[in-house]
């Protein structure tokens, strides 16, 4: 098992996945998607997604929008344990 570290551009970190709590389905958002909306409860179980994920979902969004508006050049160096 190796590890390496991978550059990842910042435009390309608009897809994120969130696993509800309750019974792990995940959620797949795409910040650029044409009809993109924040959900509030899981599609699986139709469960409330707890505040903290939706307010860290809507973090994330105005962060991705705000740098991808600002152009500004990112990459993230991620570790890849596999
Ligand atoms: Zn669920």
């Amino acid at each position: 098992m190796g590890e390496k570290e991978i550059s990842v551009s910042f435009d390309e970190l608009n897809r994120m996945e969130v696993y509800c709590p309750k019974c792990s389905t995940g959620i797949l958002l795409d910040f650029l998607a044409e009809k993109f909306f924040l959900p509030t409860d899981c599609s699986a179980c139709g469960a409330n997604l707890p505040d903290h994920i939706c307010t860290a979902m809507n973090s994330y969004r105005h962060f991705f929008q705000n740098a991808k508006d600002s152009k500004a050049r990112l990459k993230f160096r991620i570790k890849d344990h596999s």
